[in-house]
């Protein structure tokens, strides 16, 4: 039995209206392709759909989604199981741009890859340094508004700030 189907070839963005015939399930001709790859993606389309999937993966920790996608198309009826995969999958931080996420989704032999780094979040660390400085800036800045610093570091504030700003003298 012969029948028809007319798609559209998303090879590129001229989108070519094709003409398959298929004849007992298999495509036998293919017209309207502007040029070789219009026929292949009839065949690929009429006997066995596939298409690229793309997603948002949440990953603990992080402070956005991460996005991936498919690494290769997956066959079409085959998506709503790999988005349930992708939504149950939880990689851990850092994820680096093309890393392999999810090895084989939903039993496709499709990895699922990254397509954007995502970073651990960043660890504050005080040291006395930092303390210091910190000091520093608030006895800077209470000077400034004429009033006293909460922290009693008289001595540290003062030294600091005596050589970023002279108006800290009044603390010494
Ligand atoms: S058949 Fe060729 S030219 Fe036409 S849409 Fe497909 S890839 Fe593009």
């Amino acid at each position: 039995m012969s029948t028809t189907r007319e798609i559209t070839c998303i090879g590129c963005p001229i989108g070519c209206a094709l003409t398959a015939t298929i004849v007992d399930g298999v495509v036998t001709d293919v017209t309207g392709n502007e040029c070789g790859r219009g026929p292949a993606y009839a065949r690929q389309e009429c006997v066995r759909p596939e298409r690229m999937v793309t997603a948002l993966m949440f990953v603990p920790g992080a402070s956005r989604p991460l996005s991936v996608k498919t690494a290769r198309p997956v066959p079409k009826d085959k998506i709503k199981d790999c988005l349930e995969a992708i939504r149950q999958t939880r990689p851990a931080l850092p994820v680096r741009i093309g890393q392999v996420v999810l090895v084989d989704v939903a039993g496709t032999g499709v990895p699922v890859v990254a397509t954007c780094d995502l970073a651990a979040p960043a660890r504050v660390v005080i040291t006395p340094l930092a303390r210091v400085a910190s000091a520093a800036c608030a006895g800077a800045a209470a000077a400034a508004a004429g009033t006293k610093p909460r922290r009693e570091a008289k001595g540290v504030v003062t030294a600091v700030a005596d050589k970023q700003d002279g108006r800290c003298c009044a603390r010494k």
